[in-house]
């Protein structure tokens, strides 16, 4: 919507650009997607600040910056399946489906599922599908993807995840000992059996609940 543009302007000005992301399929993706069609109605004004912000059921659509940098991290290409855990308002799964071939969603919580799967259809965002349960044990049934992402807090690096990751893929989740503060941790599958770790920055995120969660 031409209201947002001079705010979407600044966003990708100060917060993306300015904090040093480089990715220019991400910044330009960015500015396409509406961020305020993700937010409640009395939100839009705020869609574009710098900042988390509340959606339903007392959980968050990410801060911008978090949403670019960790798109960023996932190294995508053209052709990539993409598994995101923690649909939230859809938003984040929005920009990858921009991206990537193909994203798989996850959402534990069935109302925002539903409300996330309406607001894709009704922006003709195609290539994303959602699926309702508990994303920790990943979606077997489209594995192995090329890259995840998880938009939740974890105790540690749920292990089917790191199965359903393509040898080459990266995994992007944050990692933390505690409910509500974690560490960006990017996981590259390198081979069969074989898993290299980086720590990417310190996040705070919801945090993510299921069996290999908390
Ligand atoms: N990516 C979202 C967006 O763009 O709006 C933001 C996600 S929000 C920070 C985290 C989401 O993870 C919440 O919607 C929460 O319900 C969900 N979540 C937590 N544990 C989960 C699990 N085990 N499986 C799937 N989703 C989970």
């Amino acid at each position: 919507m031409k209201a947002f543009n001079y705010q979407r302007d600044i966003m990708i000005r100060d917060h993306l650009l300015g904090r040093g992301i480089r990715d220019q399929e991400v910044i330009k993706t960015m500015r396409d997607v509406p961020r305020e069609a993700f937010v409640d109605e009395r939100m839009r004004e705020k869609a574009y600040g710098d900042h988390p912000l509340p959606i339903a059921e007392g959980q968050t659509i990410s801060q911008p910056y978090i949403v670019a940098y960790m798109t960023e991290a996932l190294e995508l290409n053209h052709t990539d399946r993409v598994l995101e855990i923690g649909t939230g308002s859809g938003y984040a799964a929005a920009v990858l489906s921009r991206i990537v071939k193909m994203v798989y969603s996850v959402e534990r919580l069935g109302g925002l599922a539903e409300a996330a799967r309406q607001r894709l259809e009704l922006l003709s965002y195609t290539n994303v599908v959602i699926h309702e349960g508990d994303g920790t044990l990943g979606w077997p049934e489209h594995a192995p993807y090329d890259a995840i992402v998880v938009t939740a807090g974890a105790p540690k690096v749920p292990q089917p995840l790191c199965e359903q990751l393509a040898i080459g893929g990266r995994l992007v989740i944050p990692v933390g000992r505690s409910y509500d503060l974690q560490e960006l941790v990017r996981v590259r599958r390198v081979s069969e059996h074989d898993y290299r770790h980086e720590e990417l920055c310190g996040v705070r995120f919801v945090p993510l609940i299921g069996a290999a969660g908390w």
